[in-house]
């Protein structure tokens, strides 16, 4: 899954929000989506596993909850 679905708040990002149907340019749209904000994505979602192990979640409810947390902050804009 590409990480631009969790963690690209830019609406204009179609490819990790719409579904796609434009196959016949498929290369020259995910080169496009790859030099947009594509790497800032991957950075923050290893970023945000690196917190998670960090702060040794016990279950699934303790993720979530601790998600919840984290999309409250980044939301907020
Ligand atoms: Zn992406």
């Amino acid at each position: 899954m590409c990480p631009c679905l969790l963690f690209d708040n830019k609406k204009a990002n179609a490819l990790a929000s719409l579904p796609f149907h434009d196959w016949k340019n498929l290369s020259t749209v995910v080169k496009r989506h790859l030099g947009d904000s594509h790497n800032a994505s991957v950075a923050m979602s290893e970023n945000f596993m690196d917190v998670m192990k960090e702060q040794k979640i016990q279950s699934f409810t303790d993720f979530l909850i601790r998600l919840k947390r984290l999309l409250k902050k980044i939301c907020t804009f």
